[in-house]
């Protein structure tokens, strides 16, 4: 294996366990992908739990034919939804969680109410894709279609949400700010009153903002 693939593939594993450590998904629940070069995917494995994955259980799928190219584990069971989401935006990197928060809130409402600023960054109120059976090809429509003209996160319902991202910190930074912004709506909401939305004009001010977050060169205050 190349060098590019096998750092790659240390990468998915690491972000698949955090997926475990941080909370997002019970046992083998979730799964995770990365793109290296133009054809190949990277993928976790179907049901394996994600401690026992070493750097020999690598399984790579070529994008343009969908065949599996390294590997003999099977491929997790959304390979439809990556290779349609790869094939669809320019994402380099998809994490899959079944988040306690995500999962809930996709049980309630067709988007997220946009009570925070950090909507902004994930390009606006994060929609739910509808509901479809897990692994199905009808799965992967229902999520290209909520992430349109919007891809950086979906909820999906009565299941969970993806993720994407240029990169996997990327992908995985995206999940967990969501999570974190379902959490903070399910709990404003549980007080019985209903929070206050922000307007489009008021997540477009931070949209502004936001593009310059941050610091302007590295290591400088
Ligand atoms: P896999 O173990 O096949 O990746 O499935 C987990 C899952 O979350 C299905 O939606
Ligand atoms: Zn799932």
């Amino acid at each position: 294996m190349r060098d590019a693939e096998q750092k790659t593939w240390s990468d998915v594993v690491d972000a698949a366990r955090r997926t475990v450590a941080d909370g997002l998904v019970v046992g083998t629940s979730g799964n995770v992908s990365a793109r290296v070069g133009d054809d190949l995917v990277l993928v976790t494995p179907t049901g394996v739990p994600y401690h026992r994955l070493g750097p020999d259980d690598v399984v790579a799928v070529d994008l343009g034919t969908g065949r599996q190219v390294r590997g003999s584990l099977r491929p997790t069971s959304e390979l439809p939804l990556h290779l349609a989401v790869y094939r669809g935006t320019d994402a380099r990197a998809l994490v899959h969680t079944h988040a306690p928060h995500a999962t809930a809130v996709s049980t309630l409402v067709s988007e997220l109410p946009p009570i925070h600023y950090m909507t902004a960054d994930l390009g606006g109120p994060v929609r739910v894709a509808d509901y479809a059976l897990y692994g199905t090809p009808e799965l992967a429509d229902a999520v290209l279609h909520a992430l349109r003209d919007r891809r950086t996160a979906c909820l999906m319902r009565n299941h969970g949400m993806i993720s994407l991202g240029e990169s996997l910190e990327q992908a995985y930074d995206r999940g967990a700010q969501l999570e974190w912004m379902c959490r903070v709506w399910l709990a404003a909401s549980s007080t019985g009153a209903a929070p206050v939305v922000l307007s489009p004009a008021e997540l477009a001010a931070a949209s502004a903002k936001l593009s310059g977050y941050g610091q302007r060169s590295p290591g400088r205050p």
